[in-house]
């Protein structure tokens, strides 16, 4: 039964049918005219010739029109034979083809009336699945692309809704100082420029950062691959951030293996993501705490570990930290000036170099770890 679920043997029955049918007929037909007519008719003949007199009366030319008639009741049987058999052929395929032309067109008609409707904007269009294997699965495929355009709306939607809310905090701050500066409120000093200032430095970050992420989403970064040793990049990135911890009283050290560990991965993408993470690091632990960079290989990778003993992720928080402009408070992070997509656009980069980037912490303020992979160069 599961083989009538295939297209191409409901076609091969459909054909099969046809001959069947035919050739049940062209047998039956040929043996009703062998059992029934031909017989009758020589009975009757052979009748006709013994009251005609003996055998030896029977003259040449009445054997002769015997012969012909009997030929010719031979042959009718024959074409009818055929003729039923051909029309009986003719219904079998007439009936079996409309039956594969409505199984196949069907699901197509509905494939093209769905897609036209996707096209007019409709994206929550599904077609039903065809009984035929095969044209089940064309329509689970439309189904998913049609799944995907709409997952894909909603992401768009999103963004837009996501983008102009956070474009309008910065704006309405300016927005209101410029008017009270028209209006004479706030004088136009150093103090008032600096704070406006800021936030247009905010917007020009913001706007920076949406780039990339768009880019990195759209997988359109360059990426300049080569091997390089990571405990070279490490330790610049330490020392780069160095002063930093330092101005806030943080501890920063590398935990780094003693040989090379030489990646396949693009440096200054690399550097970016170890920025980030440490940035993050410095910026979500408070004074005293501790950040400890580590680099190790396991496996076919090398694994860059950013641990902290700051305020940590609720377990609740943890899922969603990777998508853009999430953050885990929103009014912390806007003073301290986070976009909420430094971890969306440093997942991607990884994820474009062939790696992966996760987070993992035991709670608020229990720290947090977080550790991207790259691919380890091939040696020569
Ligand atoms: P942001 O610019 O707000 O830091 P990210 O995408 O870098 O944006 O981070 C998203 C959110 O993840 C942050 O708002 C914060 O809630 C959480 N987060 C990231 N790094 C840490 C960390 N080291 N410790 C605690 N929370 C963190």
């Amino acid at each position: 039964m599961n083989l009538w679920r295939e297209l191409r043997w409901r076609i091969v029955g459909a054909q099969m049918l046809v001959v069947v049918v035919g050739v049940t007929l062209v047998l039956l037909m040929a043996y009703l005219g062998a059992q029934f007519i031909v017989p009758q008719d020589i009975a009757a003949r052979a009748a006709a010739l013994a009251q005609t007199g003996a055998p030896q009366a029977v003259d040449a030319a009445a054997l002769e029109a015997a012969t012909a008639e009997l030929l010719d009741v031979f042959r009718r049987s024959i074409l009818t034979a055929v003729t039923v058999a051909a029309l009986g052929a003719i219904l079998a395929g007439l009936l079996s083809s409309f039956y594969l032309a409505r199984e196949i067109l069907r699901p197509l008609r509905q494939i093209t009336a769905s897609s036209q409707r996707i096209a007019r904007g409709h994206y929550d269009e599904r077609i039903p699945l065809p009984g035929s294997e095969e044209l089940a699965q064309v329509a689970d495929h439309f189904n998913q692309m049609a799944e995907s355009l709409a997952r894909m709306e909603e992401t768009r939607v999103a963004l837009i809704g996501d983008v102009s809310h956070e474009l309008r905090t910065p704006l309405t701050s300016l927005d209101g100082y410029l008017e009270g500066m028209l209006d004479g409120l706030f004088p136009a000093n150093e103090e008032t420029l600096a704070v406006m200032y800021q936030e247009v430095r905010r917007l020009r970050r913001l706007v920076d950062d949406l780039q990339t992420l768009s880019r990195v989403e759209a997988g359109q970064i360059e990426l300049l691959l080569a091997p390089f040793d990571v405990r070279e990049l490490a330790t610049r990135a330490v020392a780069q951030l160095a002063p930093q911890a330092a101005a806030q009283e943080l501890m920063l050290q590398a935990e780094l293996p003693e040989e090379a560990l030489l990646v396949h991965a693009d440096p200054d993408r690399t550097s970016q993501i170890l920025l980030n993470l440490l940035g993050n690091a410095l910026r979500y632990t408070p004074e005293n705490g501790r950040i400890v960079v580590q680099v190790a290989r396991s496996g076919r990778f090398a694994q860059i570990t950013v641990a902290d003993t700051g305020i940590g992720i609720s377990a609740a928080a943890l899922p969603f930290i990777f998508e853009r402009f999430y953050r885990q408070d929103p009014s912390r992070a806007r003073v301290s000036g986070g976009s909420g997509i430094g971890l969306t656009i440093a997942r991607h980069l990884t994820w474009a170099m062939g790696g992966e980037l996760t987070a993992a912490s035991a709670g608020p303020g229990q720290g947090s770890t977080f550790t991207f992979t790259l691919p380890l160069a091939r040696r020569e």
